[in-house]
């Protein structure tokens, strides 16, 4: 939804206007090249990868003359590379250089797991925070923004890469480590902040607090927010909320921390696009494994020659967009950003149900703020509960609208409980709304 605050910005600004607008035939041979220089360390030194590829017939980089031939090489998954750090610790074999060639270290959340340690030397790092920097100009921040990181500043590698992704286009930036959710909003307005980045979750819970404190943060100079660490903002209803309490418009981002920011969005906003320059995306049908236009993502990076990844399975089911969008990138689309995790599906009385479903059924209500659901089996029936807080309204009409909603929307029978605001847990990283009780028994 267009706010009058950030409709100041200036359209259409690229990171790098050679590589973003080039036609598809250039940009594969780049892609090509990339990759052949990046297998020649690889596959020299890297155990894991020399392991992997070395099975699959590959020994040197020659052998791939086409991006076609790349796809005969075999998938990389999560599960593959946490065992090997399992059997190999701490930082397992996905290593291409001796130890003391690489700077930085963060780790995953360990949301669906134990963590996985990830390693940066000073040239993949420059690699991420070019990677950002495409994120934060595709939203048309510049050099005379000041972006404030609401954010712990812990191990997880998103906001200390979005924070160097600043630095490299020149913004002012402010780390908003070790506040309160009350300081950080103060913040906000003494600094003057233009650019907000952080979780979709942390948004609305900031705007919240800065509700109860009188602080206005509708009207503060915020005129974009990017949302990282979590999905979310490429649900409408979510984004929407956000883009009302802020004042502001909500872009959405996507990335992993073995992977990097691979996606971003532009000032048109239809669709995420993906970083062709800095990686090769495929989607596969679940099914077949064959290329499709609807399936799961699949991604190999291009700048992170120490850690790298070839054809890592996401998990992320996408659906590309037929048409070049209207910024003039050649960068292609995501058509609704990641429309779900493989992963993250419950499967409820023989219905899939995906978290994002249900987020963006409990967002359209104004009147709810947090939320929670937790799927038990009682006897032989699986049974949906969920507890949403309720600022404004008669809470049991709110509640029975809401379930009303989810019942025509996704065909099931949830009992929806009204409880009083501020009662169920916030995040910081990763909201954790959803528990499925029937692994636990
Ligand atoms: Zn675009």
């Amino acid at each position: 939804m267009p706010t009058p605050k950030a409709e100041s910005r200036v359209k259409t600004r690229y990171l790098d206007p050679f590589i973003e607008t080039l036609g598809r035939e250039a940009l594969e041979q780049i892609q090509l090249r990339k990759l052949q220089l990046m297998l020649e360390p690889i596959l020299e030194s890297n155990a894991f990868y020399r392991k992997k590829l070395g099975e699959a017939g590959l020994r040197s980089p020659d052998e791939i003359r086409t991006l076609d031939d790349l796809r005969h090489l075999p998938l990389t998954s999560k599960q593959e590379l946490s065992k090997d750090q399992r059997d190999n610790e701490p930082y397992g074999t996905n290593l291409t250089f001796e130890r003391d060639t690489y700077t930085k270290i963060h780790q995953t959340s360990g949301t669906t797991g134990e963590p996985l340690r990830c390693l940066d030397t000073e040239e993949s790092w420059a690699w991420w925070a070019r990677c950002w920097a495409t994120v934060l100009t595709g939203a048309g921040v510049t050099s005379r923004d000041r972006i404030f990181f609401a954010f712990s500043f812990g191990p997880f590698i998103g906001f200390w890469a979005g924070y160097q992704g600043a630095q490299r286009i020149g913004a002012l930036s402010i780390p908003g480590g070790g506040m309160s959710s009350y300081q950080r909003a103060k913040a906000i307005l003494t600094y003057d902040i233009s650019v907000l980045v952080c979780t979709p979750t942390y948004a609305l819970h900031l705007a919240e607090v800065a509700e109860q404190e009188n602080i206005d943060i509708a009207n503060s100079n915020v005129n974009v927010t990017i949302q990282a660490g979590e999905p979310g903002a490429g649900l409408p209803a979510t984004r929407q909320r956000i883009e009302t309490a802020w004042n502001a418009r909500t872009y959405d981002h996507a990335g992993a921390t073995e992977v990097g920011a691979w996606g971003f969005e532009c000032q048109c906003q239809s669709g995420l696009h993906l970083n062709e320059g800095e990686f090769i995306f495929e989607v596969l049908d679940p099914q077949t494994g064959e290329p499709a236009e609807e399936g799961e993502l699949v991604v190999t990076n291009l700048g992170r020659v120490g850690m790298p990844v070839l054809r890592y399975r996401t998990g992320d089911r996408v659906k590309i967009h037929p048409d070049e969008c209207p910024c003039g990138r050649s960068f292609r689309r995501l058509d609704g950003g990641v429309i779900g995790r493989a992963d993250d599906v419950l499967i409820v009385r023989g219905i899939n149900v995906f978290p994002s479903s249900i987020e963006n059924i409990v967002r359209r209500f104004p009147e709810v703020g947090e939320f929670a659901v937790d799927v038990y089996r009682k006897g032989n029936l699986d049974d949906m509960e969920m507890r949403v807080e309720i600022s404004k309204g008669e809470p049991g009409e709110v509640a029975a609208a809401v379930s009303k909603e989810m019942r025509n929307a996704l065909g099931l029978r949830v009992r929806v409980e009204p409880v009083p605001f501020g009662t169920l847990p916030r995040f910081d990283l990763k909201a954790r709304r959803f528990k499925d009780h029937r692994n636990l028994e």
